[in-house]
């Protein structure tokens, strides 16, 4: 060929995969951009891992991908292997975990169920793998504080000796669980209660704590609840 001909198709091919770059950066771009909006996970961060891997779901070449990880929610090139030997005895062990895309049923936003978490719910923490991840983890977490505050609540309900320290913190509890939307305002008199239940003279009145609670729940009951 001459010479000039191939220094054009050279440079013919470089432009193409110039073009081809570009297009696989807009590309990347566009995908990382869709996932703006997710729930950040502490751990696994927001956005999809990719691995580029992307099996697909064929029993008869062992492949199965399992039951709650649906075409429409997996995101392509995200997948994992599976240690089927470390997962709870099931009928079909899952062979690869992909990135799922879900939607909150508490707080309704976007937010990923890793692959890496579901190797960590069925591998290490034994969950069978039926177990499926509805909410997203701030929503979990929130769940999780809830019921400790639960907790609280009724074993320092349950105390017939309470302190006035102890009558401050079934305060500040009830009012938490007032601000979580877990009990109503009708609560706020019993928040009340447990406050004036307090001596004037007891030094717990002069704890930050009180002054916060105190304030808040009557300008809670003062608006109205
Ligand atoms: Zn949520």
């Amino acid at each position: 060929m001459h010479a000039e001909s191939r220094f054009l198709t050279w440079m013919i091919s470089r432009g193409d995969r110039v073009i081809a770059d570009v297009t696989r950066l807009e590309d990347m771009n566009c995908r990382i951009h869709a996932y703006a909006d997710f729930v950040e996970h502490p751990r696994y961060g927001r956005g999809p891992r990719w691995t580029g891997m992307n099996p697909r779901g064929d029993l008869s070449q062992g492949v199965y991908l399992g039951w709650h990880s649906r075409s429409d929610e997996r995101i392509p090139d995200t997948a994992i292997e599976a240690n089927t030997d470390r997962q709870p005895n099931a009928t079909v062990p899952v062979t690869h975990y992909f990135d799922l895309k879900r939607k909150c049923r508490d707080c309704g936003r976007n937010f990923i169920f890793f692959a890496e978490e579901q190797r960590y719910w069925y591998e290490t923490l034994q969950f069978y793998l039926g177990a499926d991840c509805v909410r997203c983890i701030d929503c979990r977490l929130a769940e999780r504080d809830t019921k400790r505050l639960r907790e609280r609540y009724e074993t320092l309900l349950a105390d017939d000796h309470r302190s006035d320290a102890d009558n401050l913190d079934l305060a500040e509890v009830a009012m938490a669980l007032i601000d979580s939307g877990v009990f109503g305002t009708r609560c706020l008199e019993h928040v009340r209660c447990r406050l004036n239940s307090i001596p004037a003279e007891s030094r717990v009145r002069r704890h930050a704590t009180f002054r916060d609670v105190d304030t808040r729940s009557a300008q809670r009951l003062h608006e109205g609840g």
